[in-house]
């Protein structure tokens, strides 16, 4: 599956986000128990209000979300990428998500430390990235000597591959994450492969105390400021609220965000942030039976969105009958978008679009 890192200095709050996660993970429906697959691994649905509305026009019995996992990475203080706390443990886990939700206090509160013994978030935002970006430069120039050999005796893909090294390499010691280099099409996948910590795209959480949940505060103006010139997303939440209204049953959960002036948890925004921040997107299943959503990659074409409900309707893809999101919608369902011209039957080229409601044709 997917997977988004939690990281952040200690005490900034990323167990406490990570155990509201857990919980409401738990307290989705009985037939989807949240699984922990290991203390600090956890799948989550990913909240998606179309759901309702197919599973009502199609009369669903069971409507089964998409699931995105979060892992809560602790070990991370100045010094990891020279082994320091839990260095090369977390430097080791921090490689195999995807994407990172990188947390920052951005509440005082004189009972819990800081470790710097300071309230900025900016601060702490550049004392990670600086670990980072040495861990990323530390394991590049490791891998350019044994290379090197290798181009210089001709072997092209040595080559290629040593210029892509050399043009981050380049960039990170000007102090610039390995997500800013630029890359032609041919060296996106690449690049994904050398695994670089800074390379994996980052949304900043801003960690407001309670009474800030809704308008933020000034630390958390300064995040977004920050994370604006960068080309990060950001989003606010207090990590103490979700961890409370995680514990609370639906109907005391609305009540509970009314009164702080909130819509919904904020942990919904973070897990759609989280699915966007991947690079995914959604289609559908829709029958009396299920309303079911499901997973792919952004530019994925037909033959894979079925290879993801399972193997044999790749390999046996004939077309798709897919019928976009706001068609199914606003001509009440398949019947009603057959008549209005809005059904379709794509091939193999297809490219799927999000919210796409889909029934694949396939040979066994
Ligand atoms: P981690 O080390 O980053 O995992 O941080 P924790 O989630 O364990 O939080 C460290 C301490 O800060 C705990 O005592 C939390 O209860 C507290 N904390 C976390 N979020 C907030 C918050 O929004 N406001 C306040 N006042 N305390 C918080």
């Amino acid at each position: 599956g997917f997977k988004c890192g939690i990281v952040g200095l200690p005490n900034v709050g990323k167990s406490t986000l990570f155990n509201a996660l857990t919980q409401t993970a738990a307290a989705q429906a009985a037939n989807y128990p949240f699984c922990t697959i290991e203390p600090n691994v956890g799948d989550v649905a990913v909240p998606d209000e179309r759901m309702e509305v197919l599973a009502k026009i199609a009369g669903s019995a069971e409507i089964i979300p998409t699931r995105i996992t979060f892992v809560d990475i602790a070990g991370l203080v100045r010094g990891a990428s020279k082994g320091e706390g839990l260095g090369n443990q977390f430097l080791a886990n921090i490689r195999e998500v995807d994407a990172i939700v990188h947390v920052l206090r951005c509440f005082e509160d004189g009972d819990v430390t800081h470790v710097e013994n300071r309230i900025d978030p900016v601060a702490d935002a550049e004392t990670v990235e600086t670990e980072l970006m040495l861990a990323d430069l530390d394991s590049l120039e490791r891998r350019i000597k044994p290379l090197e050999k290798k181009a210089n005796s001709g072997e092209k893909e040595a080559k290629e591959q040593l210029a892509l090294m050399m043009k981050t390499v380049t960039l990170l010691r000007e102090g610039k994450p390995a997500r800013l280099v630029e890359l032609t099409p041919e060296e996106k996948e690449p690049f994904r492969q050398l695994q670089l910590l800074t390379g994996k795209p980052v949304l900043y959480v801003c960690n407001v105390e309670e009474g800030s949940a809704a308008s933020g505060n000034s630390l958390s103006a300064k995040v977004q400021e920050m994370a604006k010139a960068q080309g990060n997303g950001s989003i606010v939440i207090s990590n103490r609220i979700e961890e409370e209204v995680a514990q609370l049953d639906a109907a005391e959960r609305m009540d509970f965000l009314a009164a702080l002036g909130l819509e919904e948890p904020g942990l919904n925004r973070l897990i759609r942030a989280g699915y966007d921040l991947l690079g995914l997107i959604t289609f559908f299943t829709v029958g009396p039976k299920e309303c079911h959503a499901w997973t792919v990659t952004k530019g994925s074409r037909g033959p894979q969105a079925a290879g993801v409900i399972h193997t044999d309707f790749e390999k046996g893809y004939i077309r798709a009958e897919t019928i976009a999101y706001a068609d199914y919608v606003a001509n009440k369902g398949e019947a009603g978008a057959r008549e209005a011209g809005k059904f379709r039957l794509e091939g193999k080229d297809y490219v799927v679009q999000d919210g796409d409601v889909m029934h694949f044709r396939f040979n066994t």
